[in-house]
């Protein structure tokens, strides 16, 4: 049976370690806070007593951590995770992190006699806590290969992007198509608004026409015409627009390092970086809408 020593048991990791115990693996879990442990364990998580301890015995360490700072000190602190692996183990990091890290990290783990890949994910808490998630995966063949059937007992699609941190790039991207599909969205309904035009007219035409992305037919910042989206709910998240003004920093650091051109997603940067500011960091980043209407008026 495979040994998984899983790191990091938050909103997305608790239920990710629990779908991999469901699947016949061995968990050993750890996380500094110990509601998150008990949480896991009542799942068939082993508790660990520490990060270190778990890794010692596992086959595959799997790390989902706030941000790189956070991977980077599990990794390679006093107590690091790969001071105690075995020579030959996996590591797949599933946290977002900057590219800077997501590379640390590869280096660190090849040091010590590790094959690593990067996995970061979508599909938030309800597709960890279903088995849906989707992977963007970088890394070697052979890493992309030890890894894949542990993934797929978390999620449902795994793509393998590239190399050594070409998951990241993708996650990056991805998200900051989002942020800037939002406030297009967004802004398309705040307009219509003004010109009369129902929320539901609108839906019914952009959802079938060219202005059809994920924002409006999944995440519609207005309540109605999509029941499940956070609009319905007082904008509760789903995915807290703190962690989109994340995604979006990690994109506009990736440009600048990269030299790529993105006025738009410098632009988005700004406008989450000021409705987080004026109090809404908590709230789902579908909530921008309240702040382009106070904007506005
Ligand atoms: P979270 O804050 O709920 O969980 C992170 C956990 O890591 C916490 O429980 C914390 O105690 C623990 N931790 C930190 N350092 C540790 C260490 N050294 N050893 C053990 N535990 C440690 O965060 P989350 O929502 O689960 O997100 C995790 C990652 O997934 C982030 O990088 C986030 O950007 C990404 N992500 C989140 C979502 C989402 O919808 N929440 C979706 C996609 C990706």
């Amino acid at each position: 049976m495979t040994t998984i020593a899983f790191i990091g048991l938050g909103n997305m990791g608790g239920p990710m370690a629990v779908n991999l115990a469901k699947a016949d693996k061995r968990v050993l879990g750890f996380d500094f806070s110990a509601a998150a442990l008990d949480k896991a364990r009542e799942g068939g998580v082993e508790p660990a007593p520490s990060g270190a301890a778990a890794a010692e015995q596992a086959d595959v360490i799997v790390t989902m951590l706030p941000a790189g700072k956070h991977l980077l000190a599990a990794l390679d602190g006093d107590d690091g995770l790969l001071r105690s692996a075995r020579k030959g183990a996996l590591l797949i990091d599933c946290s977002t992190v900057d590219m800077d890290s997501a590379r640390a990290a590869h280096d660190l783990a090849a040091k010590r006699g590790l094959k690593s890949v990067d996995a970061p994910v979508s599909g938030g808490v309800g597709g960890a806590t279903a088995a849906t998630l989707t992977f963007m995966v970088g890394g070697a063949d052979d890493a992309v290969a030890l890894a894949r059937p542990i993934l797929e007992a978390m999620g449902k699609k795994i793509v393998h992007c590239g190399g050594p941190g070409a998951g990241q790039a993708a996650k990056i991207c991805n998200n900051m198509i989002l942020g800037v599909s939002m406030i297009a969205v967004s802004e398309a309904f705040v307009l219509g608004e003004k010109l009369g035009l129902s929320h539901q007219a609108l839906f019914d035409v952009a959802s079938t026409a060219s202005g059809q992305c994920w924002s409006l037919t999944s995440y519609c910042p207005v309540p109605g015409p999509v029941p499940a989206s956070p609009a319905n709910r007082d904008y509760a998240p789903g995915f807290a627009t703190a962690l989109m003004l994340k995604d979006l920093n990690l994109s506009q650091a990736a440009a600048q390092g990269s030299g790529a051109s993105t006025p738009l997603g410098r632009r988005a940067a700004e406008i989450f970086a000021a409705f987080a500011n004026g109090g809404g960091a908590e709230k789902d980043f579908s909530g921008i809408i309240e702040f382009l209407r106070g904007a506005e008026g």
